[in-house]
């Protein structure tokens, strides 16, 4: 099948490149004209394990290309995913300009009937929105073309999406139209062989299982990190707790871990999202308020136990830190509201320097602060300890789990670790001598 998706960021990507991986014939479309070279190059402009084959592989067989050629790209196929960015705006709210832009072009260049796929995570009634403002401009423009808008949410997570894509737990289709149903369940047919994974359901509800998920995921996070609060002031500790109370299943082991707070691209913004939706339609939401405040003062947790430990912020001015891991979360580039900045813009701002090591986010570090001299980006583990005073981990990274840590006390000018996702075992470091601070584990 032809398919053309706008937005080839995390989600656009992954959506288009595993779409032409299992035979259909994607065009994507984006206004980013750095970024659609460089594919267009064969090169992917983000770290997403995986992705890159998949990209040079169907680049080559000619069933992916790119293009910043709108409507070319609407001319391309019957069924366009709509896969650009829903930013926060500044009352929380999804700031829908992006992806009312590309209901617009795509309005004002289609010139036979199409089913605009929402693949953006959008508030609920956005389908009908878009639905409005895409039969506005084809009444402009004379014409009455047939135009179907499916919500279909997207569930991958950063760091397996394309392992996600390819063994979804469930993709939802929004529509109560039979024809756009059918068209559906032809593209996501390869997916689907092993049982039905598509729950079909009305654009409202497919819009408003988006942010639940997301919002019970930030839930669980902040729960979480409230119970280690209590953990830590009574001397119980947060990981023991987390696999007792795993093991029941009807709670279960996954996202049940405290840390540094929850970040990233999505938890934050479609939490606030959800909240300023509700808000709007005069509906009380304070458990989803109380998710967001104990998440704001989660990420400020470790620093507090930096200054505890140091005495004041005074006393960091000078110091160097060591910081193991940037990204929101193992196995991405992805910076965007990560708990690592909150960290490092607390030493910042209290003299300290910072010397960093993360496998794949580097590079996004040094364009985000570009032009500071208080930092400096190493290439491995070790050499970030290197004269520090301590080292604070926050990600988690397969390769922080098992280090030497007497190479690491040799590095370091003392033997401190600040740990916000608790990878180490608190009893044995301190046999080692070390002094490690984690979440809920200890004061
Ligand atoms: P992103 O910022 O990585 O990518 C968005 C892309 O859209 C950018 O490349 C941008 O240049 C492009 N774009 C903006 N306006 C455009 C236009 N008019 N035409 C063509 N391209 C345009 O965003 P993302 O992380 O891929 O997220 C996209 C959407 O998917 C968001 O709504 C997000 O909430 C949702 N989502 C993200 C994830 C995730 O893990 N990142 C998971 C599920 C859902």
């Amino acid at each position: 099948m032809k398919l053309t998706i706008f937005g080839t960021g995390y989600v656009g990507l992954v959506t288009g490149a595993c779409l032409a991986e299992i035979g259909h014939d994607v065009l994507c479309i984006d206004i980013d004209e750095d970024k659609i070279a460089a594919l267009k190059a064969g090169i992917v402009p983000l770290y997403e394990p995986g992705l890159q084959p998949l990209v040079t592989r169907n680049l080559a067989a000619g069933t992916l290309a790119f293009s910043t050629d709108a409507a070319r790209g609407v001319a391309h196929a019957p069924v366009i995913f709509i896969a650009v960015g829903t930013p926060p705006g500044e009352d929380g709210s999804a700031d829908l300009g992006h992806v009312l832009g590309v209901a617009r072009t795509i309005a004002g260049a289609m010139d036979a009937d199409r089913i605009l796929v929402m693949k953006s995570t959008v508030p609920v009634g956005t389908a009908d929105a878009v639905a409005a403002l895409a039969r506005t401009v084809l009444s402009e423009r004379g014409l009455a073309h047939g135009l179907e808008i499916v919500s279909n949410p997207e569930f991958l997570k950063e760091g397996s999406a394309v392992a996600d894509f390819m063994r979804p737990d469930r993709t939802i289709i929004g529509t109560v139209s039979g024809e756009a149903e059918a068209v559906m369940r032809e593209i996501y047919e390869p997916f689907n062989r092993n049982h039905d994974r598509l729950l079909v359901m009305e654009p409202r509800s497919a819009e408003l299982t988006k942010y639940a998920a997301n919002a019970m995921l930030a839930t669980k996070i902040s729960f979480m990190n409230e119970i280690a609060g209590i953990a830590e002031r009574l001397g119980a500790d947060i990981d023991q707790v987390r696999r007792g109370i795993g093991a029941d299943p009807r709670i279960g082991h996954h996202f049940i871990y405290a840390g540094m707070g929850y970040g990233g691209s999505c938890f934050p913004k479609d939490v606030r999202a959800l909240i300023a939706t509700a808000a709007a339609n005069d509906v009380p939401t304070p458990l989803l308020g109380a998710v967001a405040d104990v998440n704001a003062r989660q990420r400020s947790h470790l620093f507090g136990k930096i200054l505890r430990h140091y005495g004041s912020a005074a006393a960091l001015a000078g110091r160097t830190f060591a910081v193991w891991g940037l990204a929101f979360k193992p196995n991405t580039d992805d910076l965007r509201e990560a708990p690592s900045l909150d960290l490092i813009e607390a030493l910042w701002a209290a003299g300290a320097k910072v010397q960093a090591f993360d496998p794949a986010a580097g590079g996004a570090f040094a364009a985000r602060y570009s032009g500071r001299d208080d930092y400096r980006l190493v290439t491995d583990r070790y050499s970030a300890l290197d004269g520090a005073d301590a080292l604070c981990i926050c990600t988690e990274w397969q390769q922080f789990r098992a280090p030497d840590f007497e190479e690491m006390a040799r590095r370091l000018t003392r033997p401190v670790i600040f740990d916000g996702r608790n990878l180490y075992a608190p009893q044995r470091l301190a046999e080692q001598g070390w002094a490690y601070y984690g979440i809920g584990r200890g004061l």
